[in-house]
């Protein structure tokens, strides 16, 4: 994710575990995927605390899953303009697009611009920033096994 502010990027953030904890591949691969998640700071939060007040009235940048409602509340109360993200799906009970629904009914509450990414644009920008592409269970497996356990 990142922010412009007129023309300059303010600053390029992603979702991972606080800057002093060990990104340990075995939690990071864990078959209860809430180990990992409850360790994570999502990139949206990631950016604004590195951007401070300078992130009133930018524009975010966000590529990969839609917005979830606790970083639309952050962003909202950060004074973020605009927000240019892939959009939930609306026919889904997956608790992601509810959460992302529900950033989206915020945002419009709240008088942000929502832009959605649409999914050749999306492709373009995971290609572009070179971002990582979501593994498989069999890659998973793979670097888990190729690599030490910290833990
Ligand atoms: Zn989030």
């Amino acid at each position: 994710m990142f922010m412009r502010m007129v023309s300059r990027v303010l600053t390029f953030s992603f979702n991972g575990f606080p800057a002093i904890v060990t990104d340990c591949v075995k939690i990071l691969h864990h078959e209860d995927k809430n180990k990992k998640l409850d360790r994570t700071i999502h990139a949206e939060q990631n950016a604004l605390l590195y951007a401070g007040r300078d992130a009133k009235d930018c524009h975010a940048y966000i590529v990969g899953k839609p917005v979830c409602n606790t970083c639309a509340i952050m962003l909202i109360q950060a004074g973020i303009r605009r927000v240019v993200a892939a959009p939930p799906l609306l026919d889904s009970d997956k608790n992601w697009d509810k959460r992302g629904r529900l950033a989206l009914t915020m945002f419009k509450q709240a008088g942000v611009e929502f832009t959605p990414i649409d999914e050749a644009k999306h492709k373009e920008l995971i290609e572009k920033y070179d971002l990582p592409q979501k593994k498989t269970k069999k890659q998973k497996k793979t670097a888990l096994a190729e690599q030490e356990t910290c833990c």
